[in-house]
């Protein structure tokens, strides 16, 4: 199965709730007020987020009130919102080996998958010929070290770590020494993800882009947020906590595969319109790739 069949499958759990709701809204009725207001509370209910859900009703009043409409007409309206709003942000990141190396910074709650995030994306610039370095920066949990070292060695990379409990600013500044001593054009930091202690968090990022700037003034060149499907409407506060805090550039969304949440990513991409990088659907090397707009419109109705 191809990963477009496997995205459809990851949100069946969401389409089938938009799609159930649909059909009951929607079969052999005309389209009034009232069906428009119902189908509305259905879109707020799915996380797809006011904006997304004014222009879907707008859509569906202008074009269709008073008129029969089937529920693939409405699912057609709504795919087409939905991609309407997040094809600007396809994006795919880009390395640029001009930069010597690329640093990028990863940021996220704990457990919304960044270490297994730069795992996979290990593997993938490795695969795309890149040369790539791991700091293993999530210095808090000796797990999150012991569990990037395992990826490094499935990837054939390097990862710079230190001790559980150590300054993880200081293990970013070494291990960019480190890449480019080795000329390396990649590296990928990760990050202790603690938003409980906001005021620490916001220091202990703040330290790390501080002192990787004495050696790079330009970097981190990417911050990403990672982000998980599963939290619903709280992916929305730890976006808005992390932009606060980290001046993200883009959004990787985890765990599209089995939640019932998935338009959320629609919330998301409207109102903080940062570019979606990548999308997982697994735990594997094979479930992260580049986010595309039309695929995830197509599975989030299917
Ligand atoms: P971190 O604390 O942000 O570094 O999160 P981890 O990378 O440790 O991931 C937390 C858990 O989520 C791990 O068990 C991962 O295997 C799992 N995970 C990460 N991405 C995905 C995904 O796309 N789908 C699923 N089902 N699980 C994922």
């Amino acid at each position: 199965k191809g990963f477009f069949g496997r995205l459809t499958e990851g949100l069946s759990r969401t389409s089938s709730k938009l799609a159930s709701g649909v059909t009951d809204i929607f079969t052999k009725r005309k389209l009034d007020e009232e069906t428009l207001e119902e189908f509305e509370d259905l879109l707020i209910s799915a996380d797809l987020g006011l904006g997304p859900t004014e222009r879907v009703i707008d859509r569906l009043r202008k074009e269709r009130v008073g008129q029969d409409v089937t529920d693939e007409e409405v699912k057609t309206i709504l795919a087409d919102v939905v991609s309407e709003t997040l094809e600007p942000l396809e994006k795919p990141l880009t390395i640029n080996p001009g930069h010597a190396p690329h640093i990028v910074l990863v940021v996220g709650v704990n457990g919304a998958g960044k270490t297994t995030t730069i795992g996979k994306l290990a593997s993938k610039y490795v695969a795309d010929g890149h040369s790539v370095l791991l700091a293993a920066g999530d210095t808090f949990r000796a797990a999150a070290i012991e569990q990037l070292a395992v990826w490094g060695e499935r990837a054939g990379v390097p990862v710079v770590t230190k001790a559980h409990g150590a300054d993880a600013a200081g293990l970013a500044y070494e291990a960019i020494e480190q890449a480019r001593e080795e000329k390396r054009d990649v590296v990928l930091i990760d990050t202790a993800g603690r938003l409980q202690n906001r005021s620490e968090l916001m220091d202990e990022l703040g330290k790390i882009v501080r002192v990787i700037r004495k050696l790079a003034p330009d970097a981190p060149h990417d911050t990403l947020l990672v982000l998980d499907a599963t939290v619903g409407q709280n992916a929305i506060s730890q976006a808005q906590a992390f932009t606060e805090i980290a001046g993200v550039t883009g959004l990787v969304m985890t765990k599209l595969d089995g939640t019932a949440r998935g338009g959320i990513l629609v919330a998301l991409g409207d109102k903080f319109a940062l570019p979606i990088h990548y999308i997982g659907i697994g735990e594997g090397i094979e479930d992260l790739r580049p986010f595309k707009a039309q695929d995830f419109a197509k599975a989030l109705t299917a």
